[in-house]
């Protein structure tokens, strides 16, 4: 089945962010330091279907940085370009049970990067895009994210600024994961690139359009292109339940029941396959990393939508 009525869709958003507008519980990111300055009190929700209508409430039009959801759709184009089997053996599908940049968590397992929704497998799955170097890698996810998207994206520069001059950890892990032999391309370049996929700037309408695509059988609903296979968003929404929400993923399937992936700028993107997704954006976290507007947003959602895929009623 398809989402309910338009004008029910509409009303349900609407009430979802009137009901967690109050909510000021989390804390703004600091780690990379701009992202300190976002304003706490930022909150906006986007619904679109598979169908390509929107529902939207408070601040979507508010651009962000779109961090670790960018991982989910890198690891589509990855999918998309050098197959489920190769992809499976070189990063792994299982969740760490630890935080997004755990360095032991690659110590733990024999230098397997894990999953591709956590730091170490992220840059891994950056580094086996097709590209002779990391110009053309970038350009890769580039396009890609912005056709999923269905308009060009943009790098926030400052916050890549930021980022690079703080990203100390980032490459620790890609060196580790260099040393395993477990990284295809160049550490630096690799962390680099992974730098700048983060960066790029989205606001809540395109995390919802972007989930849509995924939930349309990589069909984007607003532009109609292909930007996937349905096989490859069905491998992607896989992982997102396993490992989207780090190593809250299990309490998130427990409580919502859909594939997502949070960011540490306050984006969270959850998927219904064959109806559409949520994008939710608000820069307050819980201790994981997600945002807590957000995620309480998407649960209210879920259930007033019926969108929990283990709901048999
Ligand atoms: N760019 C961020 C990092 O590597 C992304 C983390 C996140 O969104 N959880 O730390």
């Amino acid at each position: 089945g398809a989402l309910p009525p338009g004008g029910s869709v509409d009303a349900w958003v609407r009430a979802a962010h009137a009901r967690y507008a109050p909510d000021d519980a989390g804390t703004v990111a600091d780690y990379i330091p701009v992202l300190a300055h976002a304003d706490p009190a930022w909150f906006g929700l986007s619904v679109v279907g598979v169908d390509g209508r929107v529902h939207q409430a408070g601040d979507t039009g508010i651009r962000f940085t779109i961090q670790s959801i960018s991982k989910a759709f890198v690891f589509a184009l990855a999918c998309e370009a050098i197959g489920h089997e190769r992809v499976h053996e070189r990063i792994g599908v299982n969740n760490t049970g630890l935080a997004f940049n755990s360095v032991i968590a690659v110590e733990l397992n024999g230098g397997s990067p894990m999953n591709p929704m956590v730091n170490a497998g992220a840059i891994a799955t950056t580094a086996l895009l097709p590209g002779s170097d990391a110009e053309e890698r970038w350009s890769a996810v580039r396009d890609g994210l912005s056709r999923f998207a269905g308009r060009d994206l943009v790098l926030d520069d400052e916050v890549y600024r930021s980022e690079s001059g703080a990203n100390h950890r980032n490459r620790a892990i890609a060196q580790l994961l260099h040393s395993y032999g477990r990284l295809d391309a160049d550490a630096e370049e690799s962390v680099d690139v992974y730098t700048r996929q983060c960066s790029l700037a989205v606001d809540a309408h395109d995390l919802a359009i972007m989930g849509a695509t995924l939930a349309d059988g990589g069909v984007n609903p607003v532009t109609g292109e292909q930007v996937v296979s349905a096989e490859v968003c069905r491998d992607t929404l896989a992982v997102l339940a396993s490992c989207g929400l780090y190593e809250r993923s299990g309490e998130w399937l427990f409580e919502i029941g859909l594939p997502a992936k949070s960011g540490v700028s306050g984006g969270i993107v959850a998927v219904a396959p064959g109806k559409g997704a949520v994008g939710a954006f608000s820069p307050r976290l819980d201790a994981a990393g997600n945002s807590v507007r957000g995620q309480r947003a998407c649960a209210y959602l879920s259930r007033a939508l019926g969108l929990n895929l283990f709901a048999s009623a």
